[in-house]
C-alpha cells in the first residue's frame, strides 16, 4: 500500500513537472516569437552602413507620405520641398552666402546634415499650387497656424522638428535620427565618405 502511494505521488509529481515543462515551453515559444518580431521591427528601423544612402530611408519616406495624408485630413496641403541631399549638394548649399553670392541658407557642410543620410525632409505649405513658408497662415480657418499643426502631426509620427531647436530654428525641417548623432553617423559611414 505504501509502495502504491509512493508510486502514485511520483506519477502525480512527474505529471506536474511534465505539464510545468509544457507551460515553460509555451512561454519560451511565445517570447521567442515576440523576440523575432521585435528583431524584425528593429532591423527595419536600423540603419545600414554598408553603403552611403542615395535616397530617403524607407521609414522616413513612408512617414512623409503619412504626414501628407494626415495634413490633408485637416485640410492642409503640404509639399515636401527637400528630402535626400548628396554630400556634394550639401556643400553647394553651404557655399551660398559664403564663397558664393546670396544669403546663408545652412550651417551644415556635406555630411553634417541628416538630409545627407536620407533621414530628413523639409516641408512647406501649398497654397494655390505654390509653396508657402508663412508660419501664420491659417488656411483651414481653425484659429491655429497650419504650419504648427503640421509640425504637431509630424512629431506624433516620430519626427523631430527643427522648429523646436533652441540655437537655430529650422521651421521646415523634420528628421528621424534613429538615435544617431551626426557625429556617430559620420563615424559609421567614414569608410564611404
Ligand atoms: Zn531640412
Amino acid at each position: 500500500m505504501f509502495k502504491q502511494m509512493m508510486l502514485l505521488s511520483m506519477m502525480f509529481f512527474s505529471l506536474l513537472t511534465a505539464s510545468g515543462i509544457l507551460f515553460a515551453d509555451a512561454d519560451t515559444a511565445a517570447s521567442e516569437e515576440e523576440k523575432d518580431e521585435e528583431e524584425e521591427r528593429k532591423e527595419e528601423e536600423e540603419l545600414d552602413f554598408d553603403e552611403l544612402p542615395d535616397a530617403l530611408h524607407p521609414v522616413v519616406e513612408e512617414k512623409a507620405e503619412t504626414l501628407i495624408e494626415k495634413a490633408a485630413e485637416e485640410d492642409i496641403d503640404i509639399k515636401i520641398t527637400d528630402g535626400f541631399r548628396s554630400i556634394k549638394e550639401q556643400d553647394g548649399l553651404f557655399s551660398k552666402g559664403r564663397s558664393l553670392p546670396g544669403q546663408i541658407v545652412t550651417n551644415a557642410q556635406g555630411g553634417e546634415s541628416y538630409h545627407n543620410y536620407g533621414l530628413a525632409i523639409d516641408y512647406a505649405l501649398e497654397v494655390d499650387g505654390e509653396a508657402t513658408w508663412d508660419l501664420d497662415y491659417d488656411g483651414n480657418d481653425n484659429g491655429e497656424s497650419d504650419w504648427f499643426e503640421v509640425a504637431d502631426i509630424a512629431k506624433d509620427l516620430g519626427f523631430e522638428w527643427g522648429g523646436d531647436w533652441d540655437a537655430f530654428k529650422d521651421y521646415p525641417h523634420l528628421e528621424m535620427n534613429f538615435d544617431y548623432s551626426i557625429r556617430e553617423l559620420q563615424k559609421e559611414y567614414r569608410h564611404l565618405l
